[in-house]
């Protein structure tokens, strides 16, 4: 387990910053986001440091992601007025990262006027089956890399 002398979800792992943990165990630490973008709004993280989903192998992801539909459940059963829930994981500044020790958020969801929102843009007009190919070949071409 590699914890950042300096990185403040690290300093949540080590307890030296307050914090409002709902789930434990040795691999990843889940406690509630202080902004509570809607309530029960809970961050999960590895216990060891690793700044981005780029930075992840194979076993650690699957330690972390397997954590999260028990951790999604028991947010969900806590309160029947949950309906749903967002699953998000932001990678780099642009994709509106702000602590760059990972962390996925999960946002209960009440109604569609609960305070949270997400814009997906449709740009399919603007896409042929060519440039379609284009882009998932340049993709694909990834994996014989790796
Ligand atoms: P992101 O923008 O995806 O990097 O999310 C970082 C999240 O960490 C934000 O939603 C912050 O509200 C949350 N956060 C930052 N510091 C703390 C802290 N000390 N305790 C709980 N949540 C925090
Ligand atoms: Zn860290």
């Amino acid at each position: 387990m590699a914890l950042d002398q300096d990185c403040i979800f690290c300093k949540i792992i080590r307890n030296e910053i307050p914090n409002t943990v709902v789930y434990e165990d040795n691999v990843v630490k889940a406690f509630l986001d202080i902004t509570q973008g809607t309530p029960g709004h809970t961050l999960v993280i590895p216990k060891t440091h690793v700044p981005d989903i780029f930075a992840y192998d194979a076993d650690l992801a699957a330690a972390v992601f397997s954590r999260i539909p028990k951790i999604a459940r028991a947010i969900k059963a806590s309160d029947p007025a949950i309906k749903g829930m967002n699953i998000l994981n932001n990678n780099g500044k642009v994709a509106y990262q702000s602590v760059f020790h990972s962390h996925i958020h999960l946002i209960p969801r009440y109604s569609a006027k609960d305070g949270f929102g997400m814009r997906f843009t449709d740009n399919s007009a603007h896409y042929t089956p060519e440039k379609l190919q284009k882009i998932a070949t340049q993709i694909h071409q990834q994996f014989s890399a790796d």
